[in-house]
């Protein structure tokens, strides 16, 4: 399989996969290559080192994954081409978001934060913000809900690609986690 490396800013991306033979991608971007470098330059530089391996193949099944073990990003080979990802290859700046938090361990502190003593879930109007900011995909709670590290990864990525789709509020609460304020 083409594996490649990618220097963005001087930081340099292994991606595995890319452009085999019969790659789909977005009709707007000449490869799949060039629309992960598209995708790349919208990620804010102090970033570029959480980013690890990039795999494109089957794994996950659609869409993308954050893999810890060992460290990568899964990306379908047929998401290029998902109506969420022709402008912007989504699906990557939202597993970057996972990265970010990992590294960061963002959404942890946040949640820890909004935890009063003696309660075991977070709560206040923070919280109920970040909660608020819509995921429609399979990683959830017991309860149904999305789990908590999806709405950072969903809102870096709406604040990489399209902020209006989230508040200012959101938009801000974002940035802070992300340490961008
Ligand atoms: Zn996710």
């Amino acid at each position: 399989m083409p594996d490649i490396e990618i220097v963005e800013r001087g930081v340099t991306l292994a991606v595995r996969g890319v452009d085999e033979p019969g790659a789909i991608r977005a009709a707007s971007f000449p490869s799949q290559q060039a629309q992960i470098e598209d995708a790349l330059a919208l990620v804010p530089v102090q970033h570029l080192g959480a980013i690890p391996e990039i795999w494109i193949g089957n794994r996950p099944a659609s869409g993308g994954g954050f893999y810890r073990n060992p460290p990568h990003i899964g990306l379908n080979r047929r998401t290029f081409d998902a109506e969420h990802n022709r402008r912007h290859l989504f699906t990557l700046l939202h597993e970057i978001g996972h990265a970010v938090d990992r590294q960061l361990h963002a959404v942890t502190q946040f949640q820890h934060r909004c935890t009063a003593s003696g309660d075991s879930e977070p709560s206040g109007a923070e919280w109920t913000l970040y909660r608020a900011i819509a995921y429609g995909g399979r990683n959830r709670r017991a309860d149904g809900t999305p789990a908590y590290g999806e709405h950072f990864a969903e809102g870096y990525a709406i604040l990489l690609t399209r902020p209006s789709r989230i508040t200012t509020a959101q938009q801000r609460l974002i940035r802070t986690l992300a340490r961008l304020a």
